[in-house]
């Protein structure tokens, strides 16, 4: 079929794979990555026990446009039962691997089973292979990828760190370091890098020089260079060009809405110390993803090494934590990375822990230590106990929820999370429409399905209206959808250009004519997949599809927006009107009618008998 490749099912225990052609259906019903994800998590749902039990399936999917040469970036979902929330959870990673995996002929690696030994996967000329990884555990995510590309030259390398191999909930994946050409980029979020070490799968390569087959090259090329001109044409561009998202920081400052001290606060004093134009004036360089022409990885240099920053990592790990200097926020962000952990869900366990001292719940005698805002060490050590799992960072290493209920005491008020995965990096007591992108997540938390805090800011922060779940549902089926076909959404984001060329550029690349709105039916499709999948796994609903007590009860203390908190009535009301325009019923289920319009008989069929 054009425009796709082949998907390969890896068994690591009994070290079998099978490559097998893409069906129609997935393709066309699922598009690519988080949607066949999706997919496949949920035919394979029955035998999963666990996140990090063998049974789980860990799906790595590129898009039809990864690899291409369309100028989009490159994405890989990384999806799997989350151990961190035990419901769908995925991660969507840049830089080269999605666009190596599709030059090496590899759409998609289902990857079942746990290896006795530790491996890597090795994906080649159409074909993977299960590598022995021993001479690699134990090592340090970035030690690990050097290694493997001593030996293998030029590929793009997905590696996990020690905290993978720990299974700490909310370990991610690291994906090529410190190539000045090639952004340094991370699947942080829901722990997938827990179900890589359950495996014993210590990293995954993909060597691509092949060519993605089109069917309709030249009209690709003439989207392509629409693309182009709106790119270069945006009056965006040089501001995107010279911070990337780390100007967010100011943005969010001003807004009101930048976590602080776990979202105790909205506004820190002094972020001209780490926003968007201090780390310019010190980054090193600025590296992209594949086939990007917008690059925005903004790096700096921490002792022998380097990071690559964005908004999130900085927001959580130094406002957040109370910390205020860019050195000290970096080297927190670098050890994360080290260490192979999610930088937002690390900010947030950390944040907690901070605030707990800060009211006598916790004290020196359960952590070992004293534990301060703002003080860098405590920060790093706490990082250290997380990833290797020692001491009180066992605990921590569960995530906020479990912590909190193991802690007590009334803090699971102020445990920043949603169906356990940590909030991302945006007050939004003074942003309904954020928080109904909060409470309504599929994953738990996240702000990338949904960014919606824009449109507080342009209808009225107080504002409740239905309009707001309008807006919440809209974002939630465009901005997956980048995630299925495989490439960045910052273009559209950050620069404004016409989503309705992604629609022309996979038609071309597919040889049938899909519009924008047939894709959004698909992504909607997906929507809906992954909010049965909570539903048959964890018994989500109604009652799950809300915020800590913090956001209701705690109002801003501060700032223009003091006093503000959300209103429980009208955000339960607004809650209402989004499964009602969704077609869900008074529990939040998608009622079996909605799952058959969208052409998702055996959905209905589980669920509803
Ligand atoms: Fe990657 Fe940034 Fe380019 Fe997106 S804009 S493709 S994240 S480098």
């Amino acid at each position: 079929m054009l425009g796709y490749g082949k998907i390969a099912y890896v068994d690591l225990t009994d070290k079998q794979v099978e490559v097998v052609d893409v069906d129609e259906e997935l393709a066309f019903k699922y598009i690519g990555g988080r949607g066949w994800a999706a997919y496949i998590i949920f035919k394979n749902l029955d035998q999963i026990i666990h996140g990090t039990h063998p049974s789980n399936a860990l799906v790595v999917a590129t898009g039809p446009l990864d690899g291409t040469i369309f100028k989009g970036g490159s994405k890989t979902t990384f999806a799997a039962i989350s151990p961190l929330t035990g419901i769908y959870g995925d991660s969507i990673v840049g830089g080269h691997l999605g666009s190596m995996m599709r030059r090496a002929g590899i759409d998609a690696l289902v990857i079942k089973g746990a290896s006795q030994e530790p491996c890597y996967l090795l994906v080649e000329d159409g074909r993977v292979e299960i590598e022995s990884a021993e001479d690699l555990w134990g090592l340090h995510s970035r030690d690990a990828d050097r290694k493997l590309r001593e030996i293998h030259g030029n590929c793009s390398i997905a590696t996990i760190g020690i905290a993978g191999e720990k299974l700490v909930s909310f370990a991610c994946i690291n994906v090529d370091w410190d190539l000045k050409l090639r952004r340094h980029a991370q699947a942080g979020r829901t722990g997938m890098g827990a179900v890589m070490g359950s495996n014993k799968l210590k990293a995954i390569m993909a060597k691509g020089g092949g060519e993605v087959e089109v069917a309709d090259p030249e009209r690709l090329a003439e989207v392509v260079e629409r693309l182009r001109d709106q790119i270069i044409g945006s009056t965006l561009y040089e501001k995107w060009e010279k911070y990337g998202t780390m100007s967010v920081i100011e943005w969010s400052n001003k807004a009101e809405a930048l976590p602080t001290k776990n979202f105790q606060y909205t506004r820190f004093d002094g972020v001209e110390r780490f926003g968007g134009e201090a780390v310019h004036r010190v980054e090193e360089y600025t590296s992209g993803c594949a086939n990007c022409m917008m690059p925005c990885g903004h790096t700096v240099s921490v002792g022998d090494g380097h990071v690559t920053v964005d908004y999130e990592n900085f927001a959580m790990l130094g406002p957040n934590l109370g910390l205020g200097d860019l050195e000290a926020i970096a080297k927190a962000n670098y050890l994360c990375d080290y260490y192979g952990l999610d930088t937002i869900s690390t900010g947030s366990v950390i944040a907690f822990v901070m605030e707990c001292f800060q009211r006598g719940i916790l004290d020196e005698e359960h952590v070992g230590f004293e534990v301060r805002w703002g003080d860098a060490e405590t920060v790093y050590k706490l990082i250290k106990l997380i990833a290797e799992r020692k001491g009180f960072g066992n605990l921590m290493a569960l995530g906020v929820r479990k912590l909190s209920r193991y802690v007590g005491g009334g803090s699971e008020r102020f445990a920043m999370h949603v169906k356990g995965l940590e909030i991302s990096a945006y007050d939004h007591r003074a942003a309904p429409a954020m928080a109904l992108s909060y409470a309504t997540c599929d994953i738990g938390a996240h702000h990338n399905r949904s960014w919606a805090i824009t449109y507080d800011l342009e209808v009225g922060r107080d504002d409740y209206g239905e309009d707001k779940a309008r807006r919440v549902i809209y974002l939630q089926h465009l901005r997956p959808l980048f995630d299925m076909l495989g490439v960045c959404r910052f273009p559209w984001v950050e620069l404004k250009v016409d989503p309705n060329l992604y629609a022309e550029a996979y038609s071309a690349v597919v040889g049938r004519e899909f519009s924008l709105d047939d894709l959004l039916l698909c992504s909607e499709r997906v929507w809906n997949l992954t909010r049965v999948i909570a539903i048959l796994k964890k018994g989500i609903d109604v009652e799950d599809d809300t915020l800590p007590a913090r956001d209701f009860e705690d109002p801003i203390p501060d700032g223009e927006t003091k006093g503000f908190r959300l209103d429980r009535e009208r955000f339960m009301e607004l809650l209402r009107s989004y499964y009602r325009l969704r077609g869900w019923d008074e529990r939040g289920w998608p009622t079996r009618e909605k799952l058959l319009e969208l052409g998702l008989e055996e959905v209905a069929e589980k669920l509803y008998g």
